[in-house]
């Protein structure tokens, strides 16, 4: 038996949690100009903090910069993703100011990385109760134990997209997709954080035990088609691939589209919320000796870092403005021959008004469509290989400057201003309701609100907001509209 512990010891050189939580929170402490760490939830059984390490000039304000994500550690045997974030984060801040192409990146760029998705499921793995242990702890039985032979969902078959097809409804294998999407807080914890950030790319790290290993996934290629964006897609995950050295030390990785749509982060990212994500399953297996773990770390930076630079090269990108009134405005952004209207339509942001296509050189069309507002087009849009196509759009509304009346409003609050509490009154058309603030962020969100909903000014963790401008995003289908509320302080409170 001790044989057997120290054949299946894992090495120092992975960081446990507590030494991810302390190097992170040193790095926050170390580097406040930069760097700036959150928690975005906790983990289903343990409540084990979720972090997110964001880098950037300007840290606390969401600029109008594009954002990248990296995550590791969505499998908890898949150890290699959580350290290749630990690495990247430590050579950015490190050469930050030193490096060029790295403190441009920083500058120009919001790089956003969870670490560690799965906290709970990672100490199963790193305290040798089994090495190869993949899902979280949920207790599927309810029996208020932690049973390895039925306990557990696999966090990447729990997304809010085709989830009934993927992974497996049996609680005991180790693909179980949960007993619903989003069932899971990592997963809704990783869903909030990408509806408020606008991702143009995303790298999710794996690793594969057996199958194929040193490959790139992307979406998709399933029995209904391609993705709509797959030709753009496919030039990134190939030029990305070519990147990664193999550890062999001959050949790169290979680049293929994901086989199948089902509940898995790259898929929802790319289906959702229009980020174009990779899935890397890297090394040859999912835990390798401690003396292979800062080589393949370093491999996987080239790949990595190639996002940041074509995240400007070969596309479209602008801002959407109110003709009238200037203010941006989140508005559906259609690139003609490469859109899938089964998918939610791809917007600007809403604090900016921006958007960005990643495309190939070429020329396109392009239409922009907002509730209440008269479409507009753009024929024979170019893009060249080097650098993003800049097109600032102005749009008119609809039968001169006051087209939306009370009566046809889609979203009432009132009292507006408000202070503990407000009533929302909803189309009944609406199907879900968002409210933001006014850095974009996800405040709170309400699923089938079916007319009105009640709002008592709290967040997703029931603290109250802080005075200030919020936006209320409600969605019915393809189409969304838009509301502001100002909260104000109660003075007795
Ligand atoms: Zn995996």
């Amino acid at each position: 038996m001790m044989l057997l512990l120290f054949l299946f010891s894992i090495d120092p050189r992975y960081h446990t949690q507590d030494e991810i939580a302390h190097e992170l929170d040193s790095i926050a402490n170390h580097y406040p100009a930069i760097t700036k760490l959150d928690t975005i939830g906790y983990s289903t059984l343990d409540s084990l903090p979720i972090f997110a390490l964001k880098i950037s000039d300007n840290v606390m304000f969401d600029e109008d910069e594009p954002s990248v994500l990296y995550i590791g550690g969505h499998h908890a045997e898949e150890l290699l993703g959580v350290e290749i974030c630990m690495y990247m984060i430590s050579d950015l801040i490190s050469k930050y100011g030193i490096d060029s192409a790295i403190t441009y990146w920083v500058d120009n760029r919001e790089l956003w990385f969870v670490p560690l998705m799965n906290p709970e499921g990672h100490g199963v793995v790193m305290s040798h109760m089994d090495t190869i242990w993949r899902k979280n702890k949920r207790d599927n039985n309810n029996n208020g134990v932690f049973d390895l032979d039925y306990d557990g969902v696999d966090l990447n078959r729990n997304y809010d997209f085709y989830w009934s097809r993927g992974g497996s409804s049996d609680p005991s294998d180790e693909f179980y997709r949960g007993p619903y999407a989003f069932s899971e807080n990592e997963n809704r914890a990783m869903r909030d954080l990408a509806l408020s950030q606008n991702f143009a790319f995303c790298i999710t790290y794996h690793s594969a035990r057996y199958g194929l290993t040193e490959v790139i996934y992307y979406p998709w290629h399933w029995s209904g088609g391609y993705s709509a964006d797959y030709p753009f897609i496919r030039t990134v995950a190939d030029s990305l691939s070519k990147r990664i050295l193999k550890d062999s030390g001959v050949g790169y990785y290979t680049a293929l589209p994901g086989q199948g749509l089902q509940g898995n982060a790259r898929n929802w990212f790319y289906g959702i919320c229009g980020t174009f994500t990779f899935c890397v399953e890297v090394s040859t297996t999912t835990i390798q000796p401690g003396w292979m773990v800062d080589d393949i770390c370093q491999r996987n930076l080239a790949g990595a870092y190639y996002l940041l630079e074509r995240v400007e090269q070969s596309g479209i990108t602008g801002c959407i403005y109110d003709s009238l009134t200037g203010e941006p405005l989140s508005a559906e952004v259609i690139v003609q021959g490469y859109y899938d209207p089964t998918l939610p339509p791809r917007r600007s942001n809403v604090g900016y008004g921006r958007f960005l296509r990643i495309l190939k050189p070429g020329t396109y069309n392009l239409e922009m469509r907002k509730h209440g507002y008269v479409p507009i087009t753009f024929d024979g849009i170019e893009v060249t290989q080097e650098q993003m196509t800049e097109l600032n759009v102005m749009m008119t509304r609809m039968g001169g400057e006051d087209p939306v009346s009370e009566s046809q409003k889609k979203i009432e609050v009132s009292p507006n201003p408000g202070r503990n509490s407000v009533v929302i009154q909803l189309h009944p058309e609406i199907a879900s309701l968002d409210i933001y603030d006014t850095c974009g962020r996800l405040v709170k969100r309400f699923n089938n609100p079916a007319g009105s909903v009640v709002w008592p000014c709290v967040d997703e963790q029931n603290r109250a907001v802080a005075e200030g401008i919020y936006y209320l995003s409600g969605r019915s289908g393809r189409e969304s509209t838009m509301e502001k509320i100002v909260i104000i302080k109660n003075s007795t409170n």
